[in-house]
């Protein structure tokens, strides 16, 4: 990696050795958000209007997984074509419990995934624009 690498979002997730995605939890109900929410609680049965930030689990069970067919919607797309196929996995959060969908860790594919295989999560380059790498959070298969 690297010495100038930042986030293709901003605000999603920490870059360190042990990166985790960054959410928002309701002081009220404890209902967890990603991406982040901000100014109320999206429970319908909720009336909380606080909510901290709160790192997510680093690992989770796959819950749905496909190969991608089609280009993924932002920030995914990277500004040049990409040619490599990529599979997609939606993992639910060890202790949130929460469904966050994410591409796989490069070098992984469907072959590698099962429902309920445990994954963590990982941050690898997504493109480079002027030297700079741009990162993206992917889950990574994690051998039983
Ligand atoms: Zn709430």
């Amino acid at each position: 990696m690297s010495n100038t690498a930042v986030p293709a979002v901003e605000g999603w997730f920490t870059i360190t050795d042990q990166p985790c995605l960054l959410g928002t939890r309701c002081t009220a109900c404890g209902t967890v958000f990603f991406p982040r929410a901000s100014g109320f609680c999206r429970n319908p049965d909720c009336r909380g209007r606080q909510l901290e930030e709160v790192e997510l689990s680093r690992t989770g069970k796959v819950w749905s997984y496909t190969d991608a067919q089609y280009q993924p919607p932002p920030p995914y797309i990277p500004p040049s074509e990409m040619h490599e196929p990529f599979a997609l996995a939606a993992v639910e959060l060890a202790e949130e419990q929460v469904v966050i969908l994410g591409q796989v860790a490069k070098g992984f594919g469907v072959d590698d995934l099962s429902v309920g295989a445990t994954v963590e999560l990982v941050v690898e380059p997504l493109y480079e624009l002027d030297g700079v790498e741009h990162l993206i959070y992917r889950w990574k298969p994690v051998a039983p």
